[in-house]
């Protein structure tokens, strides 16, 4: 495997950053994950802008314009022999003094991995997924916006860690008012009286790329479309609910807290998501 390092395709061995980049000193950073399918880069300049708009929020610059980024993703691609799978962009603060203060910092790390996707088995997207809601509350948006994928998604890991302990692949995180915020790594949708919902970034969710093409699927499907709070009570009482993300893609929700979601199958409704995401995937990409 070659690893794009600042503009060098280096082997995996030789990957390497310092240790004092504050990337790992403090999570100091942002990231991308993008899909690779067919030879064509999913939704590459959707993941871009919300790469530029993280920087822009944590005050990073980023070295390279949106148009080499793009050129370099495509490259580590071809320099990996890939068909399909997944990349990982991204970009740390760079190496600095011990303080937290990121100005002795000047030259942000590029990295660019392209392997291959570890997806969750088939049976959860035939079945469904059964989730519980984790105590770790997501982080207020007022302390760390949720839209800044940053390299600090220590939040995420202590609610994934809830999740295994009890036995489960995925949680829902409730933000401080109790409202549904998210997954751990996922958006969530629910269907409720023919009405498709998803939670604002207000209430502590990413702005997923793939909840961007769910909500699109659901103007094309000619459904209506909320961005509103929800509460777990909605999510129990929902005749559906999927989860989207880049590595997940969408894939139904069957049991929350123990609670049978519809009649406890994929519905319907989410079957058709499904079916309009995996026929985009294959048209709406850019060619490596
Ligand atoms: N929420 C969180 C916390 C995430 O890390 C992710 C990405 N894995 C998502 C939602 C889904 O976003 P996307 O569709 O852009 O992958």
């Amino acid at each position: 495997m070659k690893v794009y390092l600042n503009g060098e395709f280096v082997a995996k061995e030789q990957a390497s950053i310092s240790v004092f980049d504050h990337g790992l000193l403090y999570g100091d950073g942002i990231f991308e994950g993008i899909r690779l399918y067919e030879g064509c880069v999913f939704k590459l300049d959707q993941h871009l802008e919300r790469l530029e708009h993280s920087a822009k929020a944590i005050l990073l610059d980023i070295p390279i314009s949106r148009a080499e980024l793009a050129a370099a993703v495509c490259e580590t691609c071809r320099q990996n022999n890939l068909d399909s799978g997944y990349i990982r962009l991204l970009i740390t603060r760079g190496v600095g003094h011990l303080g937290l203060s990121p100005t002795g910092c000047e030259r942000p790390n590029v990295v660019i991995i392209a392997d291959k996707i570890q997806l969750y088995p088939k049976e959860y997207y035939d079945e469904g997924l059964k989730i519980i809601t984790v105590p770790t509350r997501r982080i207020s948006p007022a302390a760390l916006p949720p839209m800044v994928k940053s390299l600090n998604y220590l939040n995420n890991i202590l609610a994934k860690m809830e999740a295994q302990q009890s036995g489960y692949l995925e949680a829902i995180m409730l933000n401080d008012e109790g409202y549904v915020a998210e997954c751990t790594g996922d958006n969530i949708f629910i269907v409720y009286k023919g009405r498709i919902i998803t939670t604002p970034s207000s209430a502590g969710a990413l702005r997923g790329i793939t909840r961007d093409v769910a909500i699109s699927i659901a103007e094309e499907l000619g459904l209506p479309m909320d961005t509103n709070n929800i509460t777990r009570y909605d999510v129990w009482n929902a005749e559906e609910c999927f989860l989207t993300g880049t590595a997940a893609e969408i894939i139904p929700v069957v049991e929350v807290d123990g609670r049978c979601v519809g009649d406890g199958h994929p519905g319907p409704i989410t079957k058709s998501f499904m079916d309009l995401f995996r026929a985009k995937v294959s048209l709406e990409g850019s060619m490596i």
